[in-house]
Parts: C-alpha cells; sequence; structure tokens
C-alpha cells in the first residue's frame, strides 16, 4: 500500500539550527500515527516542514503521490491537510464562528451550514460559546476550535500537535475520543505529536520516537508502549 503522506530523509532548520537530521515517516489512509519525543526533539519543526514552513532543505515531502517538498502553505492546506498548531493559534480576536468560518475558507461554500452542525455537534461547548471571541475562551475551549477549525477545511490528514497541552485530563480524554471517532467514522487520517505518551500511544495505530532530530524507533502503539526503553523515557511517572 503506497503511504497518504511519506516524508523521506528530510532535513530542516531554523538558520545555523538543524533540527532535523534525515526524518523518514509514513502515513497511510485511515492512521492515526503519533510522534513522541522530549521538548525541543524537533516533533513540531517536522509538522511544519510537511505544510512547507520552514522548508526542507533536503529529502522530499510526497502525500498523495505529489511531491510537496517546496510547496506554499496554502496550496497544501487545498490540497487536503489542516493542521492545528501547538500553542493553538486560534485568532484571539475573532469570534468562535468567524475562526470556524476561515477554517472552512479553503473549501466550498456550499458544506459551510452543515459542517458548523457537525463541528457543534462534535463540541457543543463551541456552539454555546458562538459569539465569544477566540482569546476570552478556556484552553480546552481554545484547543476545541483549534481542532474544529482544521476540520472545517475538510482534510484528509489532520496535523495535531500537543492537543493535551496544559489541559484537563477530562478534557484530554474528550479530545482524543473525538479524534477516534473521527478516524473510525470517516476514515481521517491523523498525524499527532504528543508529550502526552500514554494516551497518544493508545490511540495510535503506528508510533514514532523522535531523539534530537532523528526517527530512533517505530511500531505500533502497543509495540512503543510495551518497549522498556520507551517506559523509562516517556511514561515512567506518567
Ligand atoms: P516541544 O515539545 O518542546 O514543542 P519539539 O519536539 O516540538 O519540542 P521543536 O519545536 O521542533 O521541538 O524544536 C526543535 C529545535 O529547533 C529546538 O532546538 C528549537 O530550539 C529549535 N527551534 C524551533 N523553532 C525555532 C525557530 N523559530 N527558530 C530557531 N530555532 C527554533
Amino acid at each position: 500500500m503506497s503511504a497518504l503522506l511519506s516524508v523521506e530523509g528530510v532535513a530542516a532548520g531554523y538558520g545555523k539550527i538543524t533540527a532535523l537530521h534525515g526524518v523518514d515517516l509514513q502515513i497511510h489512509a485511515g492512521e492515526i500515527v503519533t510522534l513522541i519525543g522530549a521538548n525541543g526533539a524537533g516533533k513540531s519543526t517536522l509538522m511544519m516542514t510537511i505544510c512547507g514552513s520552514p522548508q526542507a532543505r533536503s529529502g522530499r515531502v510526497v502525500y498523495d503521490g505529489r511531491d510537496i517538498t517546496r510547496q506554499p502553505t496554502h496550496l497544501t492546506m487545498r490540497q487536503g491537510i489542516a493542521q492545528s498548531p501547538e500553542g493553538r493559534r486560534i485568532f484571539q480576536r475573532m469570534t468562535v464562528l468567524e475562526n470556524l468560518r476561515l477554517g472552512a475558507s479553503v473549501v466550498s461554500p456550499e458544506y459551510f451550514d452543515a459542517d458548523l452542525a457537525r463541528m457543534y455537534d462534535l463540541f457543543p461547548r463551541l456552539k454555546e460559546r458562538e459569539s465569544q471571541r477566540g482569546g476570552t475562551l478556556s484552553g480546552g475551549e481554545q484547543q476545541m476550535l483549534a481542532i474544529a477549525r482544521a476540520l472545517m477545511g475538510r482534510p484528509k490528514l489532520l496535523l495535531l500537535d500537543e492537543p493535551s497541552l496544559g489541559l484537563a485530563p477530562l478534557i484530554v480524554r474528550h479530545i482524543f475520543e473525538v479524534i477516534r471517532e473521527l478516524n473510525q467514522r470517516e476514515g481521517l487520517t491523523v498525524f499527532l505529536v504528543e508529550q502526552n505518551a500514554f494516551h497518544a500511544l493508545k490511540l495510535a495505530h503506528r508510533a514514532y520516537v523522535m531523539v534530537n532530530g532523528r526517527i530512533t524507533m517505530s511500531g505500533t502503539g502497543q509495540d512503543l508502549l510495551n518497549n522498556d526503553d520507551v517506559r523509562a523515557a516517556y511514561l515512567e511517572g506518567g
């Protein structure tokens, strides 16, 4: 089976800093793939490089049979990759509804009403807060909005950067349940970057471990959950 997304020998960085040193990673249609790693390992950089900023210095990123390595981010989004970035980065001064409208700007307006209803069904809290400005939402609500905004673009591949960051366990569970449901019900393909390794590995079909900009291990989520090195580095005390 050919991969929906294939990262092949990708190196990337910022100025003199090299954050990724020849990363290889594949995501197949219908999978949830998790990437775990410590602070500064390069996880966010990989996600951003897939989207084209920073651009890969060498290697390639192939999506749905196309080489997207040096393609501008907005084109990649139109082709079906949506990113819910770390720190959420929703538009603080815009309302919930306005944020969702922006997320939908890459697809035909005919889908808007039904997609909006679907988001409110997944995240009823957002419906209650429809006219509230993004910046005044709680952390958990902002995360829900970031995911919903990404989904409004009808992606084939959803990239999620640390959706559990700073959130209470109950909200984390809700968000992970929504991700599982979208994957099972709609076949949405998900690439999840997480420091919350336990939950992320439980959710994942397959997973990768990144250390200092290199992939050091991969396997099924269960394989990595059972692996002694992974347990010692990412799960002990968690
Ligand atoms: P975290 O879990 O803490 O977010 P991460 O695994 O996502 O970490 P990255 O944010 O990708 O790691 O960072 C990888 C390396 O690149 C780090 O050494 C970081 O300091 C560096 N880096 C990230 N963003 C920039 C930037 N805009 N300019 C310069 N260096 C950067």
